[in-house]
């Protein structure tokens, strides 16, 4: 019903008049020179105003960022005044040094994580549990609250994850994650919104009525998406290879491009009745703030104030 619902809205027309009742957060990921501090500080100027949920800092693999995750989530606390969520994964690390780190987030007035497992770096090695550390992202969220009253969020993956044996099993985990205490998902990235439709159906069936929003990645490189995807059993249909074909000396028209699909890809979204999204940013903001615009979105606050 969801997805003939949704094809029937495929019919209205394109953009228009859409209200902006949607509610939207933005990832990024920490910075690793001042330079490239000040680009991501650009980007959170500009977005800010949409007023985010919350906006997200990721964490590199192995605990790698762990003090610019850190110092980026206060920063943008303190500065912007957004609620930023910090990423925290399991990989390489005692259940003491999370307990640090997550005790550290709270003192800096972080008040919401996204908890995940993590990976091992190279690729196509085999996540191992620290011996004294947690196993899986559910025991994190359990950990976490025993730690301080977070708001968590976990990941989901429409897809499923490539360590799952069967999709429903994926499916339990993710009840396992929310059950420990999450209460929110964020989809992996995705490019058909019928993947997400029957991902949610299949959620709905299986009792699981938390909020999962789609994680939007606006492509605008299809190498380097393709990277990303094998990593994550993320699919890259054959059409968007298609539409990239002959625009790699195009700049100004591959972006454009790139904003045609991606906004195409959340008009559709919300024929289907989203209406929250979480945009990867990869610390750019014109293609997120652009799908927003179209999607009726304005700004609700006055500019931030330009850093010193
Ligand atoms: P988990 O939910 O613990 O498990 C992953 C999979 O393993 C499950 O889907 C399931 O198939 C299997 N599994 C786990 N436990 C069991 C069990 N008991 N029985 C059977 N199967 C089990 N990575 C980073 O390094 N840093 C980041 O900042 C980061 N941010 C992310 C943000 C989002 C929104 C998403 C979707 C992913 C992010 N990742 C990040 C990637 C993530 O760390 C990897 O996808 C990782 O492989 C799995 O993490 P998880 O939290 O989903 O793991």
């Amino acid at each position: 019903d969801q997805l003939r619902e949704a094809r029937t809205a495929l019919d209205t027309p394109l953009f228009a008049g859409l209200p902006g009742d949607i509610n939207v957060s933005f990832e990024f990921f920490p910075p690793k020179t001042d330079a490239l501090m000040a680009q991501l500080w650009d980007v959170v100027e500009t977005l800010g105003p949409l007023q985010p949920k919350f906006v997200s800092v990721t964490y590199g693999a192995g605990g790698s960022t762990r003090d610019r995750t850190h110092g980026t989530v206060a920063r943008i606390i303190r500065e912007a005044k957004l609620p930023a969520a910090a990423h925290l994964t399991c990989v390489d690390a005692t259940k003491a040094e999370i307990r640090e780190v997550a005790e550290s987030y709270w003192e800096a007035g972080a008040r919401h994580i996204v908890a995940l497992r993590g990976d091992m770096g190279a690729p196509g090695v085999p996540f191992t549990p620290h011996p004294d550390g947690y196993a899986n992202a559910a025991e994190l969220v359990a950990g976490l609250k025993e730690i301080a009253p977070f708001e968590i969020s976990v990941a989901a993956y429409p897809e499923s994850h490539p360590d799952s044996p069967s999709s429903q099993a994926d499916v339990d985990n993710l009840k396992r994650k929310l059950d420990a205490g999450a209460t929110r998902a964020i989809s992996q990235f995705f490019f058909e919104p019928e993947t997400f439709f029957r991902f949610r159906d299949k959620l709905a069936a299986a009792g699981i009525d938390a909020p999962v929003l789609p994680g939007i990645l606006p492509v605008s490189n299809v190498a380097q998406t393709r990277k990303f995807a094998a990593a994550c059993g993320a699919a890259i249909p054959a059409w968007m290879d298609g539409l990239f074909e002959g625009l790699d000396t195009h700049p100004a028209s591959r972006q454009l491009v790139a904003a045609t699909i991606a906004a195409e890809f959340c008009r559709r979204l919300y024929a289907g009745g989203v209406r929250d999204f979480h945009f990867y940013t990869l610390n750019r903001a014109e293609l997120s703030y652009a799908i927003c615009h179209l999607l009726g979105l304005r700004p609700k606050a006055p500019a931030l104030e330009k850093a010193a």
